[in-house]
């Protein structure tokens, strides 16, 4: 049996010729093969997930993708290291000029052809800098980290007093209810 280890892709091909054979490529790139990606992550462990397929849409040699990996990047708030999951897609109509690509249906994207190989790990590179949102926060997982924050800052002591100023007598009354419960039990 085969493993299904995918292995990592070239870095260019020459997208017609893959077009023309109808290929679909499917393995990774290293992340810290992406140069420009690695300067916004505090990581460049790990893999892109990635799987191309070459061929003909509506009449037009087109690239479809899609990309997947997790990234490390940093909470904006706690600025603490978080995973996130990214994912991306992309359809290119691979064009020879740029008059071709006024005639592409809104779907695609124009892709302008040069020279005899193109760099794949470059479009992969661009989406997974497209799919990164805007701010990075944990969901949860730094609200203690908050707490603490808020504790120092006194903050969490603040709003108490607060509260106990705006029911001057409500802590006094949880006392003396407290004391009644004692004596019953
Ligand atoms: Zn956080």
């Amino acid at each position: 049996m085969q493993t299904q280890v995918p292995g990592v892709l070239p870095d260019a091909v020459n997208f017609m010729l893959q077009v023309e054979r109808n290929r679909i490529l499917e393995g990774v790139y290293p992340i810290s093969a992406m140069p420009r990606l690695c300067d916004v992550l505090t990581s460049s462990d790990g893999f892109v997930k990635v799987k191309l397929e070459f061929g003909d849409s509506v009449g037009f040699a087109s690239l479809k993708g899609k990309v997947s990996a997790t990234l490390m990047t940093q909470c904006q708030r706690c600025l603490q290291p978080m995973a996130i999951k990214v994912c991306g897609h992309f359809k290119f109509a691979l064009v020879n000029s740029d008059d071709d690509s006024e005639l592409l249906p809104e779907e695609f994207e124009p892709y302008l052809l040069d020279g005899e190989e193109q760099s794949v790990i470059d479009i992969i590179e661009d989406e997974l800098l497209l799919s990164i949102p805007m701010v990075t926060v944990h969901e949860t997982a730094c609200s203690d980290f908050m707490n603490a924050q808020d504790e120092a800052g006194g903050v969490r002591e603040k709003m108490q007093a607060e509260k106990e100023a705006s029911h001057p007598f409500a802590a006094l009354q949880a006392m003396k209810n407290g004391l009644k419960d004692k004596k019953v039990n």
